[in-house]
């Protein structure tokens, strides 16, 4: 029996010249929790080529949704970049990650911290009422180069708000904070730059991040990942145990350098 689910794409949308989204069918028999990827590709001479993705959308979803970079001489993003509606994809058949509800301790703060595509988990976090159910503050923070590489930000500042089912969850808790290093913008600089020196908690109208209130959840580059949970553990957070149990936050790696 084969590994993978082979999905037809339905949707195609290129943010920029460097990023895109695509949505596929979803095989009823493919059960995750929001925050965990697949593994997806193509079939390339024969063989699967295939890369971890976090998944986008939801599982209560009826259609899946990735959220890709376009590495211009990548193995699979050079390819997936030209996928057209009516491709096939191929998805694995168990979803897996480190980036759950079910992992964190009880707080009354979550905070959501992506660069770049590790933005991709949060995109179904923060569609995912029980966020809302556990947490009174929801902070969406992604950190990005240049304005046209947020994505997704029509999403967080208005559609989500008007959602008739997310609406009323998103209404008063969720805060979207996105800041670019590269060009002018409302909020400029690095995200951990901005947290010690104060400037975003000042910015939300939050307290700086302490261990009884906080919580956070990490998804970036290697380097971003260090970084972010190194200021973490200053202010007091525990990381969740990899061996199971949980924590006050939660890492996963967007990508993996080489
Ligand atoms: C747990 C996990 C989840 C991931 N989720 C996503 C996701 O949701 N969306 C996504 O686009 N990628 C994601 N990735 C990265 C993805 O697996 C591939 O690396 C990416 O699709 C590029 O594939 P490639 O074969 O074209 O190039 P690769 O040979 O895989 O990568 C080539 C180089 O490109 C750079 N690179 C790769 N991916 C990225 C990225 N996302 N952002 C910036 N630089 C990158 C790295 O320097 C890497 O060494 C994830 C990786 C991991 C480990």
């Amino acid at each position: 029996m084969s590994k993978f689910y082979e999905e037809t794409v339905t949707y195609v949308h290129h943010w920029n010249d460097t990023l895109f989204t695509l949505k596929t069918t979803r095989n009823a028999g493919l059960r995750f929790r929001n925050g965990e990827f697949a593994m997806i590709g193509l079939e390339v001479n024969g063989k699967p080529l295939m890369r971890a993705y976090s998944i986008a959308s939801t599982n209560y979803d009826e259609e899946l949704e990735f959220y890709s970079i376009k590495v211009q001489d990548g193995p699979l993003t050079s390819i997936l970049q030209h996928i057209k509606v009516g491709d096939k994809l191929l998805v694995s058949k168990k979803p897996t990650g480190t980036l759950v509800l079910d992992d964190l301790n009880p707080g009354k703060h979550l905070y959501m911290l992506a660069t770049g595509t590790g933005l991709a988990p949060f995109l179904s976090l923060a569609r995912d009422p029980e966020v809302y159910e556990r947490f009174e503050k929801v902070i969406v923070v992604h950190g990005v180069r240049y304005v046209s590489e947020l994505g997704y930000r029509e999403m967080f500042e208005k559609a989500l708000f008007e959602d008739e089912l997310l609406g009323e969850y998103v209404k008063d808790k969720l805060i979207y904070y996105p800041t670019v290093t590269r060009e002018p913008f409302r909020n400029e600089g690095r995200m951990t730059d901005l947290m010690k020196s104060g400037k975003l908690f000042t910015d939300i109208g939050l307290p700086p991040i302490n261990p009884s209130d906080d919580r956070a959840m990490i998804c970036g580059s290697p380097s971003m990942n260090k970084d972010v949970a190194a200021l973490l553990d200053e202010f007091g957070l525990k990381p969740s145990p990899r061996m199971g149990g949980t924590g006050d936050y939660v890492v996963e790696r967007a990508f993996v350098e080489q």
